[in-house]
């Protein structure tokens, strides 16, 4: 396998992450690679300060990125966008409704962990969130700091994932509104993990991924994730047909979040070929 050079989703503090962008891109330039995204969720709060921490490595590439997460019937899409422009008035007043959500939410989550005599304090999430785009890993955060699980993940298994007894939903942005919302802003949509992740284990497969990316490639998504996480090689091999059989352009990455957890994939443990770099600008390059 040549090594992996690119990794396209990473996140920091300004979301669900555990470091500084700052901190994040010296690990990465540590680590050998040549080519980032920094792709938090609903935010893009962290690149002013990604742009200024990688003029210190000249070699490196950054792709400023975001990922949003939508709703479909049991389950949910996560669609990342590339080279979104953080500058952009207009997509910055949606994203904050998209946060704001994200709060309603937490304190609910909160609240219903409450009622199950499981007792975190609101004020506590909002301490570890700071300033973060808030979600399910700040509450499982509190709940390890607070004994009730060992590792974050335990904190799905046993309460917040979406079978879990304190899970709330939120707001429901369909994938194909999230993918005109990017496109309209000028960003280059990609579906995130589209099947079952070991290290997140309430990730299931996206149903009937097929006609999903039927769906969604009329919609006009330009790529999906193939080189994600800790996907086998047997998946990479079945996301990679999906993605040609669909004209997709096979992306990937780590979804690093410096999150505690065992076995978390790091930064350049999975990621695309740079072809998907050049890929991915020629589609830029194209709106
Ligand atoms: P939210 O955005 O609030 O819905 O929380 C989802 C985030 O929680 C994902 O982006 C992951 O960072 C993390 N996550 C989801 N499922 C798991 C899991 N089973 N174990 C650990 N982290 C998870
Ligand atoms: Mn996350
Ligand atoms: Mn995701
Ligand atoms: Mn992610």
């Amino acid at each position: 396998m040549p090594e992996i050079q690119a990794d396209l989703h990473l996140h920091t503090k300004f979301s669900d992450g555990t470091m500084t962008p700052t901190e994040l891109i010296r690990l990465c330039v540590d680590r050998g690679l040549k080519v980032i995204s920094i792709s938090d969720h609903d935010t893009t709060n962290g690149l002013p300060e990604t742009f200024a921490a990688a003029k210190s490595y000249p070699d490196l590439t950054i792709i400023p990125g975001i990922e949003l997460s939508t709703d479909v019937p049991g389950g949910e899409i996560h669609v990342l966008g590339y080279f979104v422009d953080h500058n952009d008035s207009e997509l910055q007043k949606v994203l904050q409704t998209f946060r704001d959500g994200r709060k309603g939410r937490a304190e609910g989550m909160v609240k219903r962990l409450g009622e199950m005599d499981v007792n975190i304090s609101w004020e506590r999430v909002k301490e570890i969130a700071g300033d973060a785009s808030i979600g399910r890993p700040h509450i499982a955060q509190a709940l390890v700091e607070a004994g009730y699980v060992e590792y974050p993940k335990d904190a799905f298994d046993k309460y917040i994932g979406r079978e879990g007894p304190a899970y709330v939903e939120r707001m429901k942005l369909t994938p194909e509104d999230a993918i005109k919302l990017l496109l309209h802003h000028g960003a280059v949509p990609v579906m995130a993990h589209p099947t079952y992740s070991e290290s997140k284990s309430d990730r299931d497969e996206v149903g009937s991924l097929t006609e999903t990316l039927a769906g969604l490639k009329e919609a006009g998504l330009v790529g999906m994730e193939v080189y994600y996480g800790d996907y086998t090689l047997e998946q990479i091999g079945y996301l990679k047909d999906l993605a040609d059989k669909f004209d997709l352009i096979p992306c990937g990455g780590s979804d690093y979040h410096a999150s505690g957890n065992p076995n978390e994939p790091e930064p350049g443990m999975a990621g695309p070929p740079l072809s998907t770099v050049v890929a991915l600008r020629a589609a830029k390059d194209r709106m």
